[in-house]
């Protein structure tokens, strides 16, 4: 088949084999004419080593290929599949990791039981039209040891919420990321809303690394009850899944509370009725600028007011946000 006059846009249903012919040559057809090709559970490819992963980059960027980035640690569920998406959408190539990052946990219990599912993962990732996959080993992502060689410079947002809570936790995610994005080179990467202080630092630390991506925020996606969907959500006893939608719960009508309450009224009466679930104990609870994430006094001291929760259910921590102005 000549395909040098042709552009494609080739959706193979899930249950087809490649058409023999055309997968032969399709490698071809993308030289040559800069097509896309979306190959729906078909060739994902999955990269497990630096070289190869540099060598699939090179090649898309020779061909002026937009690359869409997902970072991820794995246990998929739909709340990843949504910035997935996204990235597949947007992009002419999908690129996702998967790498339970160790520099980024300050509690060793908490990385041991991480959830993983790499085969599941993989499954979901080709079903949704994933050009490539990374999933390396740590001694892959970090050859020299884990030793940071410098200090990111993440600034005043990196000390308040989760910074505070967990030491070296932002540092490492930096690292993970700044590493990810020099190998992957993605002109767009995609984050979720759910780790809203999280946005903030990516956004600080590629500016001052000196990173070219355009950083993308992606909504909370939730179950039907209202729980934010989160890999360690799988910790959960039933009865901790049972009254885990509370967390929602009370920030939602926490938002209808703070258009007639104070700022101190509002953060109290979410971290009274969390602390009154059994097995729940809120870490922290902070109304802050969505901007700076610096914690505010005023509703109006900000144009926009975020609210930013971390919640012990049991030994699992969760963590949530409301936006309220
Ligand atoms: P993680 O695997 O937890 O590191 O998450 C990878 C990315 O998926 C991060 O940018 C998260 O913010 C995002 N993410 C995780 N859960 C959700 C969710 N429920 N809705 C939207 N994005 C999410």
């Amino acid at each position: 088949m000549n395909c040098e006059n042709y552009k494609f846009l080739l959706i193979l249903p899930d249950n087809l084999a490649s058409p023999p012919n055309l997968a032969e040559q399709d490698g071809i057809c993308e030289k040559i004419t800069g097509t896309i090709l979306r190959r729906k559970n078909k060739d994902m490819q999955i990269i497990r080593s630096v070289e190869e992963l540099l060598g699939y980059i090179a090649l898309r960027k020779e061909q002026h290929q937009s690359i869409g980035f997902v970072p991820t640690m794995g246990a998929l569920h739909a709340g990843h599949i949504s910035l997935v998406e996204k990235a597949v959408e947007e992009n002419d190539v999908a690129v996702v990791s998967v790498f339970v990052n160790p520099t980024q946990f300050n509690n060793p219990t908490d990385l041991a039981t991480y959830p993983r599912d790499e085969e599941a993962d993989i499954r979901l990732l080709a079903k949704h039209g994933v050009d490539a996959v990374f999933m390396p080993g740590v001694e892959e992502m970090y050859p020299n040891g884990m030793e940071r060689d410098h200090e990111f410079n993440l600034g005043a947002a990196a000390e308040v919420m989760e910074g505070k809570m967990r030491p070296g936790h932002f540092q490492g995610v930096a690292q993970v990321v700044s590493r990810l994005f020099l190998l992957v080179r993605p002109n767009r990467a995609y984050f979720g809303e759910k780790d809203f202080q999280q946005i903030a630092i990516i956004k600080n630390m590629t500016e001052s690394e000196g990173i070219d991506v355009e950083i993308i925020s992606c909504p909370i996606k939730r179950a039907e009850d209202g729980l934010a969907l989160s890999s360690r959500n799988a910790l959960l006893t039933e009865e901790q899944r049972k009254r885990a939608p509370e967390i929602y719960a009370a920030l939602k009508e926490s938002v209808e509370y703070s258009k007639t309450h104070s700022v101190r009224a509002t953060h109290d009466s979410v971290v009274e009725r969390l602390d009154a679930v059994p097995e729940m104990q809120v870490e922290y609870f902070e109304i802050v600028d969505s901007r700076t994430l610096l914690p505010v006094e005023e509703w109006d001291e900000a144009p926009s007011v975020t609210g930013c929760i971390t919640v012990y259910n049991g030994k699992v921590r969760l963590i949530d946000n409301i936006r309220y102005r």
